[in-house]
């Protein structure tokens, strides 16, 4: 059947559809009736100069990245420092092809206080390298608290030349968040999108025009199911995304003990001497000691009670918890990290055997100390 043309939004040409909000073209029923018919997203870009982030299919979004390598481009990709690994394009050069790619590092502002950032920045430098990215630059900003963002925009301004520049990240990294803070106070733009149609707006893509003819073109955020919180709840979001600086929690743990973050995951020190555990999860998270040996009993009994979140009834949309084991080798200062929940940074002399259970899934893995 050929498509209604009255059922597209006159803004970007997407088919409407009133039924999956997080998707592609959703306007609230009641809005059918609005002239010009606009689905959400154009209507906040048109209306309060916000842009709100959709989820395409994996492969549209592979598709849209196939495509900025048939052209001269810069690369924006906004990763998210509290899950870095989680948040990282992989193979990211093989689909933009020989565009330059900035990295833009957000949520600085989670870092605990006096946290030297070109530390961070070295260490963001290796991790990138070591996942084979080759940025031509790195940035650390807070897209929320508007820190390092002068930096952001010279950047760009700089590598883009007279191209158009792309935006891409995985969900719930800031992306819109930044392209918000890029249009309220980086660009005169707001004169273009109170005219409707927006120019050059496409069915997935969002043109923001630039002083000299070009673009900043925001692409669909990418979902990751490896990260915690693409599996978890929407609704536990507000438990797991931090909003504020990090408060570490030092755990000193004997050999057979145990930490639950709610009941999301569960941390075993299985071996090695006591030493210090220190937790970097959102402050809002509750951190429960147990003994290895009572753990399961504990889990069984008390999950979406006392440990919590997530409650009994968003925890049977989880996956069942899966187990990780590592050892730490001595003297060495290493993450174990979970994505989307955080990490515990072990400095171990004398090494530890750890064991993790995350939902089935979810990325835990080791990794050089952040702080
Ligand atoms: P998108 O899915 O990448 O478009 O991400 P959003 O812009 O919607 O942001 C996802 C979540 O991260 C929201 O809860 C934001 O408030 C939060 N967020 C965005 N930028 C920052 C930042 O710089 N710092 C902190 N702490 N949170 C941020």
């Amino acid at each position: 059947m050929a498509p209604d043309n009255d059922m597209r939004c006159s803004g970007c040409g997407v088919a409407i559809q009133t039924e999956s909000p997080e998707k592609l073209g959703y306007a609230p029923a009641a809005a059918l009736a609005r002239e010009p018919r606009l689905c959400q997203r154009c209507f906040r870009i048109k209306h309060y100069n916000e842009l709100s982030s959709v989820t395409p299919n994996q492969n549209d979004f592979l598709r849209i990245l196939s495509g900025i390598g048939t052209e001269k481009a810069l690369v924006v990709h906004i990763v998210d420092l509290f899950d870095f690994e989680g948040s990282l394009i992989g193979g990211l050069h093989r689909f933009v092809g020989s565009n330059p790619i900035v990295l833009v590092v957000n949520k600085i502002d989670l870092l605990p206080k006096a946290i030297n950032l070109n530390r961070i920045r070295n260490w963001v430098q290796k991790q990138a390298k070591e996942n084979g990215l080759r940025p031509a630059d790195i940035v650390l900003c807070s897209a929320r608290k508007n820190i390092g963002f002068d930096r952001v925009v010279e950047s760009i301004a700089h590598h883009r030349g007279s191209n158009d520049v792309y935006v891409v990240g995985a969900t719930n990294v800031g992306k819109s968040t930044l392209i918000n803070r890029l249009i309220r106070d980086y660009s005169d733009i707001e004169a273009e999108l109170t005219t409707s149609p927006y120019p050059g707006t496409t069915l997935d893509l969002v043109h923001i025009p630039l002083d000299d003819g070009r673009h900043i073109i925001d692409t669909p955020g990418i979902v990751y199911e490896s990260r915690l919180t693409e599996v978890a709840d929407k609704r536990d979001l507000k438990t797991l995304l931090p909003d504020k600086p990090i408060k570490p929690l030092v755990f000193q743990l004997n050999e057979r003990q145990t930490l639950f973050f709610g009941a999301f995951a569960r941390f075993d020190f299985v071996q090695g001497e006591r030493q210090s555990f220190t937790c970097y999860v959102s402050n809002a998270l509750k951190v429960h000691r147990t003994k290895l040996d009572k753990a399961d009993e504990l889990y069984a009994e008390h999950k979406g009670g006392m440990l919590a979140p997530p409650s009994r009834e968003h925890l049977e949309a989880l996956p069942p918890l899966a187990k990780h084991a590592f050892r730490i080798p001595k003297g060495s200062h290493s993450d174990v990290y979970i994505s989307g929940l955080g990490w515990i940074a072990v400095n171990s002399d004398a090494g530890a055997q750890i064991v993790v259970h995350a939902p089935k899934g979810v990325k835990v893995a080791v990794r050089d100390s952040l702080i």
